[in-house]
């Protein structure tokens, strides 16, 4: 070993994560450290999140024991949070109180829903993210009354809200509760995706009843009910919120360098254009070289190149450039295992874009399973 031994230190046990967390054994006998900071000794993936609440996947089915990962290869987690970042100092300050030193670090912390008022989910008031809130939302309904009826409304006209409240639909049906379906979209829904898309789903939803309110946004949610900015009110027993994503405010707070949404600033490299020994990735970075959607495909994109980086970082190798390879394929999960696939002019519906989906989904989880 050429090299002095580092301590190698991963905020996040997020999407792009993943191959540094199954390389565990290999950083350490390399003479490094490795340490996992994380609210949760659980990562839930994200693409499998609206199938767990319909009741396709059950959540051990979607998610990684990010503890066991890095625990395994000789590494150490720490169940915590991070609250402030002194990267003068290399200093991570805990929210239990502790602080952690770094030689390199990498922040992979994913993103808030933009207008989470902290609601409380006793409320039936649920953020779909962090994507856990869609279990409890789908443990409320299934211990909700079957002869009682239940008012589901979704704030949000992204694929999210579409995912949600598609699935939810297919959970209430499974269960056979007497339920109502209200989308605010706030503008169009699906306003950045082909027209083609939205008709789909237009004509999925109208079928099973499910309103959308388009060109409306909603003031409020609370308890029981939301206000729309017409002064209208409409009553909820479950409110989902997709109002979009943004990054935590971590990094604005510590004085790092920043995109316009906050996210950690970063270069081709994947590594913050202020602090070398910094690097992130996943919905938590605004990429400098060209500012990439929130979806998970670019955190999937990152991995081999942090985990490349961040031991070049500590070896003193050379970096590699982080390419994010233009177009990428999405498919909704309309629950019912229906999806609505896309990619460039390709767009159809029905159980095979489910399938493709499942498959693609299935095999990232068997990559990183332990
Ligand atoms: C309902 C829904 C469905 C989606 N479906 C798809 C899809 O099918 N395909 C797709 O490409 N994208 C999809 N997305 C987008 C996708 O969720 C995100 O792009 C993806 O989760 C980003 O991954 P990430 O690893 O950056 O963040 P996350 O998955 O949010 O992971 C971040 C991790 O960091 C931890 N963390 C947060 N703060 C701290 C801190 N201060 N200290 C330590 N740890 C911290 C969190 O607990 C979490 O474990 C979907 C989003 C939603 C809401």
């Amino acid at each position: 070993m050429a090299h002095e031994g580092k301590s190698i230190v991963l905020v996040g046990g997020g999407h792009a994560h993943m191959t540094i967390l199954s390389k565990t054994r290999e950083i350490i006998k390399r003479g490094h450290r490795l340490v996992l900071i994380s609210p949760s000794p659980y990562q839930y993936y994200s693409g499998m999140g609206p199938g767990m609440l319909a009741g396709d996947y059950r959540p051990e089915d979607i998610r990684f024991n990010v503890k066991g990962m890095v625990e395994l290869g000789g590494g150490r987690f720490i169940e915590d949070s991070v609250v402030e970042i002194r990267a003068q100092e290399r200093l991570l300050i805990l929210k239990s109180g502790g602080t952690i030193e770094y030689d390199v670090v990498s922040f992979n912390i994913g993103s808030l829903v933009s207008e989470d008022k902290g609601h409380d989910a006793s409320e039936g008031v649920f953020t779909v993210k962090p994507i856990y809130n869609l279990y409890r939302a789908r443990e409320m309904m299934i211990d909700w009354p079957e002869n009682a009826p239940l008012r589901i409304i979704t704030i949000g006209g992204g694929p999210a809200a579409v995912e949600v409240t598609g699935c939810a639909w297919a959970l209430t049906k499974s269960k056979r509760l007497d339920a109502s379906f209200v989308i605010v979209a706030g503008g169009r829904l699906l306003k950045k995706f082909p027209e083609r898309m939205r008709e789909i789903v237009f004509k999925t939803f109208r079928k099973r009843g499910i309103r959308i309110i388009e060109g409306l946004r909603a003031k409020a949610a609370g308890r029981n009910k939301v206000e729309l900015e017409n002064g209208d009110t409409l009553m909820a027993d479950i409110n989902f919120i997709s109002t979009g994503v943004r990054p935590p405010e971590l990094f604005t707070r510590s004085n790092l360098s920043v995109g316009p949404d906050g996210g950690l600033l970063v270069n081709e490299y994947l590594q913050s254009v202020e602090h070398p020994e910094v690097f992130g990735g996943g919905d938590c970075i605004y990429f400098k070289p060209e500012p990439l959607e929130k979806v998970g495909v670019y955190a999937v994109r990152e991995n081999p190149v942090l985990f490349h980086n961040i031991l070049a970082m500590a070896e003193g190798g050379e970096l590699k450039r982080f390419d994010p390879k233009g177009g990428y394929l999405l498919v909704f999960n309309l629950g019912e295992r229906i999806g609505v696939f896309w990619k460039n002019s390709l767009i159809f519906n029905g159980k095979t874009a489910f399938l493709i989906k499942d498959y693609i989904d299935r095999r990232f989880i068997r990559r990183f399973r332990i």
